[in-house]
């Protein structure tokens, strides 16, 4: 069985082409620029060099049909036609509280979809497009849906309910959803399997530190709480994302600086977090980088990052009465061993104790503590796109 795994956003397409038997990836590649002067296609097959497509890419119908152009090319191509492809797995960001877990893409699917848009205006409406351009361009192949809040549906009410006059949840839907639920998903079977413990069993706390971060814990294989909530912007310091902060503060400075509604939420989204407080980057290496050579804020910024992961890890051991495993993934995580340094230096008081060699490694799934460690910690790289095959297949093979 082969399935398409699409990613698509507002202005780009990332796509995975993968062989279910074995689950090897015979392609992927990467749409950016959709609709802008400038846009190119970048496609990756398996054993071959990459091929680059500068042709303008008008939307994201142009966009599907020239990664379909390039997954069947005779040169570069790893399919005869497209009839080999059995279904197309989309990743969605917001299922509001309509879906616990991955569906088959129908028409109520869809609905449910447009009424979750308002949540999530950046992101559904662009999967929504991409699902609208598989079903003109591939009709009668399956489209799954797999959700990026969808593991988090079973937080209790006590971690989803905000504080504030309960008439907006009933309203406007005004709650917790949390997000990265794929990966947070994936991280934490993963590292069930790799300390052999059955997952039903196992309390994990997940740490997903990218360009957007949050942290999950997960009971018994359970989502019951996660810093990110009614929208990607809660819980922790991002590279441009605020996280947490008093709510006071934004209506103090919409006032003071006279600014709108959509300027407070580009500063709150675009301007704050390590970038905001650093004023060098939003990306870690470069603060990394600044912090070394001595700059104050820099240095700040990781501070201010590592302290709020820390003190996010020991809410969820509260939490959950204990905690087996710690699990950095994404970018930042499976590659900084300075920042998993830096965070796990506060958590002595579990039994925190780091491999100094191990965690200077990369690129690999691999335990991190030392054998005296009372919590084993692991890197372990996420793998979201395998998660949206595994989905697709099961729901096609039921
Ligand atoms: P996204 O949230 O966009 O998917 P990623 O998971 O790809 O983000 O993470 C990207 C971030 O990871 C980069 O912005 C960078 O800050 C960080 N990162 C990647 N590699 C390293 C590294 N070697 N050292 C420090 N930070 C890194």
């Amino acid at each position: 069985m082969k399935i398409l795994v699409l990613n698509c956003g507002s202005s780009s397409l990332k796509y995975q082409l993968f062989d279910m038997e074995n689950e090897a990836v015979l392609a992927k590649g990467l749409c950016e620029r959709i609709g802008i002067e400038g846009s190119k296609l970048k496609h990756q097959p398996a054993c071959q060099d990459d091929v680059i497509f500068e042709d303008y890419l008008e939307d994201h119908d142009v966009a599907v049909k020239k990664v379909m152009e390039a997954l069947t090319n005779p040169e570069y191509g790893v399919v005869k036609s497209m009839k080999e492809i059995n279904a197309v797995g989309h990743r969605v960001v917001h299922g509001g509280e309509y879906f616990a877990g991955s569906v088959i893409i129908d028409d109520a699917v869809k609905d449910a979809l447009e009424k979750c848009s308002e949540l999530a205006p950046l992101h559904n409406p662009a999967n929504l497009i991409g699902i609208a351009a598989c079903e003109k361009l591939m009709p009668g192949v399956a489209q799954v849906g797999v959700f990026d809040t969808a593991f988090h549906q079973t937080m209790p009410e006590r971690a989803y309910l905000y504080a504030i006059p309960y008439e907006y949840y009933e309203k406007y839907k005004i709650r917790r959803y949390g997000f990265h639920g794929t990966s947070h998903r994936y991280v934490s079977e993963e590292a069930a399997r790799m300390l052999e413990r059955p997952y039903e069993q196992t309390k994990t706390i997940t740490c997903h530190l990218g360009n957007g971060g949050s942290i999950c814990a997960v009971r018994n294989g359970k989502s019951i709480d996660t810093t990110m909530g009614f929208t990607p912007l809660e819980g922790l310091v991002m590279g441009t994302r605020a996280g947490d902060v008093d709510a006071a503060v934004i209506t103090f400075l919409m006032e003071k600086e006279k600014l709108t509604p959509q300027e407070m939420d580009n500063i709150l989204n675009k301007k704050s977090g390590v970038l905001g407080i650093s004023g060098v980057s939003s990306d870690f290496r470069d603060i990394e980088d600044a912090s070394e050579h001595g700059n104050a804020r820099a240095e700040a910024a990781l501070d201010v990052f590592a302290y709020k992961v820390a003190k996010r890890i020991g809410a969820y051991a509260a939490a959950m009465n204990g905690v087996d495993c710690i699990v950095f993934t994404a970018g930042l995580g499976e590659n900084s061993g300075s920042t998993r340094r830096l965070i796990c230096d506060y958590l002595g008081y579990l039994g925190v104790h780091i491999d100094s060699y191990n965690n200077s490694l990369r690129g690999k799934a691999m335990e991190i503590s030392a054998s005296d460690s009372r919590v084993r910690v692991l890197v372990i790289p996420t793998n979201e796109e395998l998660v949206i095959a595994r989905d697709t297949k099961e729901l096609l093979d039921k």
